[in-house]
């Protein structure tokens, strides 16, 4: 299928973009605490006013920003934390994006897409390490459609490990489809349809995009369009760092972000920020021609916190364990744990196989590992699908986040779900400072809502599961 891109606009005004990086360069100490009171209130930044908290350099500033991100991620989202995998479908691809192990150009890469069996085993691995929410992910290849990619969203759905658990919500991250595609994903219910920009530089994308449907940054940029066209309420967005300059960007996304709320009355449910790691035969990614260093990566989550408070930030282990941790505190609210990049890899006895997987992974420790270090920050780890599958979507959703919502529902949701987790899957170790931190979290809720949640971890307790508000 050729992408129909007739009568497509770039909506992306990259003049008027380099225009507000440049005119807010240098904005003065009293400006960026104007702003930063006014990012307090949690209503969000304007594009000038984002453009000139990432320009800040000083350290006290920069200090200031992060307090402020601190205090808005505390009072939107609470500690609670949502944890996720990806899990890679194929690698089979037919585009040459200079940065990804899986271009097609990549002969030295070995191809594998999964079967029915093998998702169900991989399926299953992750189940029994107490996940519930997967995001999976596709190369783009003429062979598979979305009714192919629809049926490996149902062979998710439907394999309950014999221990324990079930996938609740199937996020995608997949090639743009035309609408008819995306209702087809609509209707076996997908959460989330995630698709990253990679950048909004059309000459720097087409540069880095030389062959394949890829190539199409038009039919890409609409891809959200279509998709909430279908149906599809939650879509993800992102622009992978490394590749033009960042605060160009982030800029372009957040003006993306904008013309859909504009047009469907609602922005993304989420934003990733992946920065670019090595990856096999993808020189480009030795030596990123826009490197973003710690400091400025940093201040770009904690800015992006400021200006789109309501929007879940999704952190990947494409990041290592330190700033991982220190970048909870800054705004994300969501984190991938335990994940592997290959097709097949969760079920590989021989796993770590760099010559299959698509980048190499900053942080390799397991899904409980992870969780340990979580609790000892405060948090809690949370596998809530309630929201999704309760209809509270898209603008619905958005509206109950902005009335404070998220904190009466989302952390008792986070809670029972944590319960499971410690009743199911835990080790040890992590029972044994999970349970004092969910007692200590019961104790900051208002009365009536912690005997509805008492009551609620007492059935857990006696075998009920899957229970939520
Ligand atoms: N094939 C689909 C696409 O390109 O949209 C979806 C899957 S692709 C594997 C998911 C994302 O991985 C890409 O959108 C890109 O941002 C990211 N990615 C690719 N190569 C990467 C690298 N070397 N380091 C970090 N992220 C990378
Ligand atoms: Fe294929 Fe996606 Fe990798 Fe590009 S980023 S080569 S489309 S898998």
């Amino acid at each position: 299928m050729k992408p129909d891109i007739k009568g497509l606009q770039n909506f992306i005004d990259e003049d008027a973009i380099w225009k507000t990086v440049q005119d807010t360069a240098g904005t003065d100490a009293a400006r960026i605490h104007d702003i930063l009171e006014k990012a307090r209130e949690a209503k969000g930044l304007t594009l000038d006013e984002t453009a000139c908290l990432l320009h800040v350099e000083d350290p006290q500033l920069n200090e200031a920003i992060f307090e402020t991100a601190r205090t808005v991620k505390q009072t939107i989202y609470g500690n609670r934390l949502v944890l996720f995998a990806p899990l890679y479908i194929t690698n089979e691809c037919g585009n040459r994006c200079t940065y990804c192990g899986f271009k097609a150009t990549n002969t030295e890469l070995e191809r594998r897409t999964l079967c029915a069996e093998e998702i169900q085993r991989e399926v299953t691995v992750l189940e029994d390490q107490g996940h519930k929410r997967l995001l999976l992910v596709y190369g783009e290849h003429p062979k598979f459609g979305a009714d192919w990619i629809a049926e490996t969203v149902q062979t998710v759905y439907q394999t309950i490990s014999q221990r324990s658990g079930e996938i609740r919500r199937v996020n995608i991250n997949c090639a743009p489809l035309d609408v008819e595609g995306f209702k087809k994903l609509h209707d076996v219910g997908i959460g989330t349809y995630q698709c990253f920009q990679e950048t909004y530089h059309t000459d720097t994308y087409a540069m880095l995009h030389p062959s394949g449907h890829k190539q199409n940054f038009l039919w890409r940029l609409h891809a959200m369009h279509r998709a909430m066209e279908a149906g599809i309420d939650d879509v993800g967005m992102g622009t992978l760092l490394g590749l033009y300059d960042y605060r160009f960007d982030t800029l372009a996304l957040l003006a993306h972000a904008a013309e859909l709320e504009k047009h469907f009355g609602v922005g993304p449910h989420t934003i990733s920020f992946p920065r670019l790691e090595p990856a096999l035969n993808a020189d480009i990614t030795f030596n990123p021609p826009f490197p973003i260093t710690d400091a400025q990566f940093k201040r770009l989550v904690a800015v992006l916190r400021l200006s789109v408070p309501y929007t879940g930030l999704i952190l990947s282990t494409r990041e290592g364990q330190t700033m991982r941790r220190e970048l909870l505190d800054l705004g994300v609210s969501q984190l991938s744990a335990g994940s592997r990049t290959y097709p097949g890899a969760y079920a590989d006895p021989n796993y770590n196989r760099p010559e299959v997987q698509q980048f190499c992974v900053g942080d390799n420790r397991s899904l409980d590992d992870v969780i340990q270090e979580i609790i000892h920050q405060g948090y809690i780890p949370s596998w809530c699908t309630a929201c999704y599958r309760l209809g509270r979507t898209g603008e619905h959703f958005m509206g109950l986040a902005k009335a404070g919502f998220i904190q009466q529902y989302c952390l008792p949701n986070a809670m029972l779900t944590f319960k499971e987790y410690l009743e199911d899957y835990a080790s040890d170790t992590t029972r044994a400072i999970g349970m004092p931190l969910l007692q200590h979290e019961m104790e900051t809720l208002p009365d009536t809502r912690r005997n509805i949640v008492t009551a609620r971890l007492c059935r857990l307790e006696q075998g009920e599961r899957d229970l939520y508000f």
